[in-house]
């Protein structure tokens, strides 16, 4: 057997899951982001594959595969040659047509869907593939969590109405927790972006782990979770001055814009400013205002102006907007000269801030809203506009922040696609309508990844039964023993014949490294086979993710063993 296990931490490891995929020998590094698999991270994978493969067919999906090599034009169709950007790897043929590798499958299950699918009386249709994907990642690491070559498995569904298209997307959301849960993994369903029609458009199902790359923010009844871009906040209680504020006052702060340099200037708070930023959408521009000490979400912003394309306003448009240099926006009047204002709550909230005076070189104190600058109006609007952070709540309820890695999601695509490349289909009206399609990912190396990093401790990796590369392991302590090799050798074809997936540690080396490597590879149930136990008829079963051992009869080992491996298979089943 090829497990080429090492000792020493490769250097560019930086998480546990990298590390022991290297060490415990399941895989090598090629370059930057792809990796080869060895026979025990191949058969970890397989495990994953099949756990999905039953699971989709179980719910009516259907496997297909279609090329890893997709013509440009298919993409130019759909805008994402550009859209996708730098993340898509561009390729040329000899003949200079132009190909991209595929990250993700929309473009060709749509297409493939537009020249099939003809009639209501064809649908649903539910599609999926268990494929290599690529993607140029700007900063490929953590081993296979952020890799350029990963395995996905991805589905497509087509459906004629919202009603419908909303059973898919449930169907698929109940076996992705089967999935999940199968694969041993503990997971957080969170919600995510909208989508462009509203509603719940994107489901995350994340694995709560410090060393991922989202943000989990769920309520502390655990009612419900989100991501950091669609998390709301509630606004902070109004302030209530201890005295009435007095008229606001311009103060003299040559070339200081930060709100950093301004707090020390003025020996006041950075939740004591108001900031003021100008946006521009491609015919519009727009002001944003937050607490100095808030940051603007984004995505936030973006679903105010109906999901269109917005960025920082140039200097120029600044100027324009706020008559002075960058830096020294304000709130007061900024209505009249944009096209929208939002205000974040949390300002309303506040009884008095300081703010940009819209004149280079001066900040304004004692800025009351709704006094100073107006609360309503027609283009004026106090919204949700900023990240979350520790200490605010949702509905009364406080928020919890957790790290988090994202092994699936599901999206609802509606007609996105579909009217871009032409999938349509007649209804029992004979009407020409588009399909309404959803969008299911799951990263299978990532689950393995996953697991590891949710299952270890400092000897190595502790895998969930499920998806162990194997379920057992004969340790055979001292090989030159005849009578100790013969027991040993014995048990493995028994658990062998009785369907276990057993590995056998028959090497000629020192028992003391078989059981680093056993602990290192993870093997959920060892089977230690001893001189000295033999002696007295036995042998000495332990469970990897337990530190004691039970001394079971020579006869009965591989009946003990069936029966462990079941009971904790069952743990895991639905
Ligand atoms: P991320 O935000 O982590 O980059 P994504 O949201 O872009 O991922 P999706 O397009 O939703 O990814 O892809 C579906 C699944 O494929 C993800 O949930 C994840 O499990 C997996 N995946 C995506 N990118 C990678 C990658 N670079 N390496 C390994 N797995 C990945
Ligand atoms: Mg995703």
């Amino acid at each position: 057997m090829f497990i080429p296990t090492v000792k020493e931490v490769p250097a560019d490891a930086e998480i546990a899951s990298h590390q022991l995929m290297i060490r415990a020998g399941l895989m090598r590094k090629l370059a930057s982001g792809t990796y080869s698999y060895l026979p025990l991270g191949l058969r970890c994978l397989q495990k994953v594959m099949n756990i999905v493969r039953e699971e989709m067919n179980r719910a009516g999906a259907q496997e297909i595969v279609v090329p890893i090599i997709q013509p440009v034009e298919l993409w130019d169709k759909s805008g994402r040659s550009t859209d996708y950007g730098q993340t898509l790897f561009h390729l040329k043929d000899r003949h200079g047509r132009e190909s991209v590798l595929v990250p993700t499958a929309e473009e060709v299950f749509t297409s493939l869907a537009a020249n099939e699918i003809k009639s209501y009386k064809q649908m649903p249709v539910n599609l999926y593939q268990i494929q290599y994907k690529f993607r140029d990642e700007f900063r490929p690491r953590f081993g296979v969590l952020r890799s350029r070559e990963f395995i996905m498995k991805d589905a497509y569904t087509f459906d004629t109405d919202t009603e419908n298209l909303h059973k898919s997307y449930m169907n698929m959301h109940d076996a992705y927790c089967r999935i999940f849960k199968r694969c041993g993994l503990n997971y957080v369903i969170v919600e995510a972006e909208s989508g462009e029609i509203g509603g719940s458009g994107s489901h995350q199902f994340t694995v709560p782990c410090e060393s991922g790359e989202d943000f989990i923010v769920y309520t502390e009844d655990g009612r419900r979770a989100w991501n950091l871009e669609k998390v709301p906040a509630d606004p902070p209680p109004k302030e209530k001055p201890k005295a009435e504020i007095p008229p606001m006052q311009d103060v003299h702060t040559p070339n200081i814009g930060s709100i950093e340099a301004i707090c020390k200037f003025l020996k006041t708070k950075p939740q004591e400013m108001i900031k003021t930023l100008i946006y521009k959408t491609a015919d519009e521009t727009i002001a944003a205002v937050l607490r100095g000490d808030h940051e603007l979400n984004h995505e936030k912003l973006t679903q105010l102006v109906s999901g269109k394309h917005i960025e920082l306003a140039d200097e120029a448009t600044i100027e324009k907007v706020t008559g002075a240099k960058v830096g020294f926006a304000g709130p007061m009047g900024v209505a009249d000269n944009v096209r929208s204002v939002f205000i974040d709550h949390a300002v309303a909230a506040m009884a008095a801030g300081v703010a940009g005076a819209n004149k280079t070189d001066y900040h304004t104190k004692n800025v009351v809203p709704g006094r100073d600058f107006p609360l309503d109006g027609d283009n004026i609007k106090i919204v949700d506009l900023r990240y979350a952070q520790e200490g605010d709540s949702y509905e009364g309820k406080k928020l919890l922040f957790k790290k988090g890695i994202e092994v699936g999601q599901i999206f609802k695509l509606w007609s996105k696609y579909s009217e871009k490349l032409g999938a349509k289909f007649l209804d029992e009206n004979g009407e020409e309508k588009p399909c309404l399609m959803g969008c299911y990912g799951i990263g299978i190396n990532r689950i393995a990844a996953a697991a590891i990093e949710t299952g270890h401790d400092d000897d190595g990796i502790i895998w969930p039964i499920s998806i162990a590369p194997f379920e057992a392991i004969v340790t055979c302590v001292n090989q030159d023993d005849e009578v100790v090799a013969e027991t040993a050798e014995k048990i493995y074809r028994q658990l062998t014949d009785k369907g276990i997936d057993t590995l056998l540690d028959d090497r000629p080396v020192h028992g003391g490294v078989k059981f680093k490597d056993a602990d290192l590879i993870g093997i959920p149930v060892r089977v230690t086979v001893g001189q000295k136990s033999v002696a007295e008829g036995n042998i000495e079963i332990k469970l990897r993710a337990e530190s004691k051992s039970s001394k079971v009869a020579v006869d009965k080992a591989a009946d003990k063993v069936v029966e462990i491996v079941n009971s904790l298979k069952e743990q895991l089943n639905l």
